[in-house]
């Protein structure tokens, strides 16, 4: 290298630089869409499950029974233009709906059947309409108790996905050598009280998810709905839960509701579910939004209680204008509630007094 001479001008890097633009700051709003005009829109972005426009004009035209159907043109110009608030959500890698993946398949494979696939695009449109009509139940369920109209309380429980809840998280587990290491995770079940507060219960990852705990944490919501001045013994409970027949789904579930329901500690108990694959409701928003915070603000718990800590301070901050009350416990244990001769004895009454 003695004879090496320093270049003045390196054309290496002046060739890389002028490939990259200059930042031009924030962009404009579009105004035009392929010549169509966008108009101005105010509405709330709203968010379509992972789809295409084409879905909705083949529902469209099935739906126009006996008028002259609507050209894909015409449809694609007036979605482009007054309808920009509405955006479709990116595709997700949780489980799908059998019956929507069935209809959808058979629609792509009868595309030169014209008369069999404007059955499948009304038995798909039969199919949405269904799951709609169920979530409005909820809905309507939501509603009332969010009213505090004395009458109907609605509870929606679920837990969270088991992977975001490992302990210990911090920066030394991200290590190659601790990559293989088990780390025990911890359950994390989320009730909402529709109207009146937000629960989070955390146990350990020893402790079992079954129907005596599920039991044990509705009992809890009770007790603190009692001493909130709230007369049970007038409501009627509503309450929303998965499909998993491993918590609430079950045998002693139905028998603590009739339980309930026979010693008068509750007017009314309902046990609601949504079909399968279209289970997704505002839980679910609370989990999406607490998985972020535990990403970027909870990267170091080394215990359940520091955990608590974390999802405590998501819980302070989060934005629910109906429900002002905010509960994190620790749930340390659960009574067998499937054996519990008391719970029997109650549904012994119960069958006498139905006079079976
Ligand atoms: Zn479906």
């Amino acid at each position: 290298m003695m004879q090496a001479t320093s270049e003045q001008h390196d054309e290496y890097a002046a060739a890389i630089s002028s490939q990259i633009k200059p930042h031009k700051g924030p962009s404009k709003p579009r105004m035009f869409k392929r010549s169509i005009k966008i108009l101005p829109s105010k509405a709330e972005v709203r968010y379509l499950p992972p789809g295409h426009m084409r879905d909705y004009w083949l529902q469209m035209n099935v739906l126009r029974d006996g008028q002259p159907p609507i050209s894909f043109a015409q449809f694609w110009r007036v979605w482009s233009s007054e309808f920009t608030h509405l955006k479709f959500r990116q595709e997700s890698q949780h489980a799908q709906c059998n019956e929507c993946i069935r209809h959808k398949m058979l629609i792509k494979e009868f595309s030169s059947h014209l008369l069999a696939r404007r059955e499948q695009v009304r038995l798909y449109t039969e199919h949405l309409k269904a799951q709609y009509v169920d979530r409005r139940c909820y809905w309507a369920s939501r509603g009332l108790s969010r009213m505090k109209n004395g009458a109907h309380i609605c509870v929606i429980i679920d837990s969270m996905d088991q992977g975001k809840t490992s302990i210990p998280r911090s920066d030394l587990t991200r290590a190659k050598d601790l990559s293989t290491l088990q780390k025990p995770k911890c359950h994390l079940t989320a009730v909402i009280v529709h109207g009146w507060f937000i629960m989070m219960c955390l146990s350990d990852a020893d402790l079992p998810k079954n129907s005596s705990v599920m039991i044990e944490i509705m009992c809890h919501v009770l007790s603190r709905l009692q001493q909130q001045s709230c007369c049970l013994a007038q409501h009627h409970l509503h309450i929303q839960c998965d499909n998993t027949p491993r918590e609430m789904k079950n045998n002693p579930f139905m028998k603590w509701m009739a339980a309930m329901t026979g010693q008068g500690v509750l007017r009314e108990c309902s046990l609601q579910q949504l079909r399968s694959g279209h289970s997704h409701e505002d839980i679910d928003q609370v989990f999406g939004g607490l998985a972020t915070f535990l990403a970027s603000k909870g990267r170091q718990a080394q215990t359940p209680d520091d955990l608590m800590a974390v999802i405590q301070n998501f819980l302070q901050d989060y934005k629910r204008p109906y429900e002002a009350g905010r509960v994190v416990l620790k749930l340390d244990g659960a009574r067998d509630w499937c054996l519990g001769d008391r719970m029997l004895k109650c549904c012994c009454l119960i069958v006498y007094a139905c006079g079976h």
